[in-house]
């Protein structure tokens, strides 16, 4: 890396989904990028390390610098970001699951429809083109079988994943219910696809070690940087945005793998730091022009602090039902995140675990028994349990928050987010007629002991900068470009105005190919700071 400052048209900050798509989609354009990103890089061809960290049970993406990880929690609910995101080359796509749901068009007009919240200021339509992008880039597989799907003007790129053991046994039950139970589309490879291989089921999702399981890594950090337009620094944790005097961004302030600090120097700036960085990045860049932080004249800046309330619904059968056979789940009811229920309860979204209780040595170790008592209580107890995780949507309010704790900051003098996060009588209401439906579904298939566990909450930072069309009541447009800010775009699901009860990432990719193709378009008619 040069010791001067890093000049490019564009500099983005993270290389995780959101980042990384847009480094790509730019370089494609001929645009040059340089890429900051505060956690390491990863070697693809070493993944059997993390892959064995997962199958022991341990944390497979452990950041070298711990203090990255840093956040504090407030409000009722403890919001527990430690295990929740992933710093590095790749980001949190380097651990998640893979779920990838279109939004339903529904879910952006909820002000529209049923009164509630705010519309997005695009629609399904002007996003539908992008999902289509979004799902041959990261290779997923499924099936339109969901009667109340959302339009598709293509078919999914890979076949789905068939139905496991257990959904068969769900199946059973959903249907003596009137529920429907549809395949779970995935970007994990069913069949060999874009170089990478097929899914082995060996069940370490959390480090998948065939590259079968898509991380944005794979899919498109490689080509972003074999078009030659793009510099990636990893170790390189921007600490502020300086802006000019005419408030635009001039610099990207950020502390090198050596603690140095240096700048990164663009036309535009894109953020692309997850909902919590984002947040603190633009209240930590504080400025005369910008008192309350970069672009937050309204003070809307991490407001609306939005996840996915969550709980598991588990329940005991005789019979064995051969779970932690592969590492993730293929069935999924989206049946009851829709229609004017939504007026009384927050919509609610089913996902049918393939493999729920504890593994057996998890059962080992948590017996307390010695000798052969332990392995007759693993006999007994394993692959009797079946799960329905239920996820709802969570409507944005604006106590819920990230802002700066005044009183911890991280090894770099920053102070660390602190998340205010509540969760409400709407979301309740949700999650208890989730759970009753889902004990019913359990016991519809001769579940005894069946048991709601405790609310949790979904890997998903939703709503810190909210798109609109109001520049007094949302903090970018619908190109994801600040309003108060000509060249600083903020990518991610923070830019989201409602959540939905459906996984956010699907929709972050489709929005960064949006955007990169807007910047791209934008840079050519002339805009951002000249001279970068
Ligand atoms: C266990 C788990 C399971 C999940 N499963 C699913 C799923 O099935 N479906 C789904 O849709 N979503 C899922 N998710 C969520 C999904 O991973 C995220 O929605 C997605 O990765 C967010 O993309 P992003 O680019 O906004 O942020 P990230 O992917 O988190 O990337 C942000 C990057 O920015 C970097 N960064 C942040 N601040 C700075 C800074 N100041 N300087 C430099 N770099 C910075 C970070 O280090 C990070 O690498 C899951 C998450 C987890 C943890
Ligand atoms: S089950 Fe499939 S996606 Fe999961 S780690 Fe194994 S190969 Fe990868």
């Amino acid at each position: 890396m040069s010791e001067g400052p890093l000049e490019a048209d564009v500099c983005v900050v993270g290389a995780g989904a959101a980042g990384a798509i847009a480094t790509f989609e730019l370089a494609r354009r001929g645009v040059r990028v340089v890429t900051l990103e505060a956690g390491p890089r990863y070697d693809a061809a070493a993944r059997a390390g993390e892959a064995r960290r997962a199958a022991r049970g341990e944390a497979p993406w452990v950041a070298p610098v711990r203090e990255l990880l840093r956040y504090t929690t407030h409000g009722s609910v403890a919001y527990d970001l430690g295990p929740r995101r992933v710093r590095a080359v790749g980001g949190t796509t380097l651990h998640w699951e893979g779920y990838t749901l279109r939004l339903h068009p529904d879910d952006l007009r909820l002000r529209t429809q049923y009164g509630l919240a705010d519309d997005w200021p695009i629609t399904y339509e002007d996003l539908e083109p992008y999902y289509v992008l979004a799902e041959r880039a990261l290779g997923v597989a499924g099936v339109a079988d969901d009667p109340s799907g959302p339009p598709r003007s293509a078919a999914f790129p890979l076949p789905p994943f068939p139905f496991s053991h257990t959904d068969h046994i769900f199946a059973e039950a959903c249907g003596r219910l009137g529920i429907g139970l549809q395949h779970l589309p995935q970007a994990r490879n069913s069949i060999p696809y874009d170089g990478r291989s097929q899914c082995r089921a060996c069940a370490t999702c959390e480090a998948c070690p065939t590259g079968a399981k898509a991380s944005v890594d794979l899919t498109h950090i490689g080509r972003a940087e074999a078009t030659g337009n793009v510099t990636l620094a990893s170790g390189a944790v921007v600490v502020r945005l300086d802006a000019d005097g005419s408030g635009q961004v001039e610099q990207a302030v950020y502390a090198d793998a050596r603690g140095v600090q240096r700048t990164a120097r663009a036309r535009v700036f894109v953020l692309a730091g997850g909902a919590v960085e984002n947040a603190r990045l633009l209240l930590a860049s504080r400025s005369r022009a910008f008192p309350h932080g970069l672009g937050n004249r309204n003070k809307l800046v991490g407001t609306h602090f939005t996840s996915h309330p969550a709980v598991d619904v588990t329940g005991r059968v005789e019979r064995a039902v051969h779970p932690y056979r592969i590492g993730f789940s293929t069935a999924m009811s989206r049946q009851f995140a829709l229609g004017p229920d939504r007026l009384r309860r927050a919509p609610f979204f089913f996902e049918f675990l393939n493999s729920a209780g504890l593994p057996p040595h998890l059962l080992a170790l948590t017996s307390g028994l010695s000798g052969d008592a332990v392995q007759r209580h693993v006999a007994r107890e394993f692959g009797h349990t079946l799960g329905i995780r239920i996820y709802c949507e969570q409507l944005p309010d604006p106590g819920n928050t990230v802002d700066l704790d005044p009183s911890v900051t991280d090894h770099l003098g920053m102070p660390v987010p602190r998340l205010t996060w509540n969760v409400g009588g709407y979301e309740h209401r949700g999650l208890d007629e989730a759970a009753a439906l889902a004990t019913k579904i359990l016991q519809g298939v001769g579940a005894t002991d069946v048991r709601t566990g405790r609310l949790s909450v979904a890997a998903h930072q939703i709503a810190t900068h909210r798109m609109g069309r109001d520049a007094n009541h949302s903090v970018t447009d619908s190109d994801l470009r600040m309003h108060d800010v000509p060249n600083l775009y903020l990518l991610g699901s923070g830019a989201f105005p409602t959540a939905s009860a459906s996984p956010p990432t699907l929709t972050i990719a489709a929005l960064a190919i949006r955007a990169a193709e807007h910047i791209a378009a934008s840079l050519r008619s002339g805009v951002g700071k000249p001279g970068a």
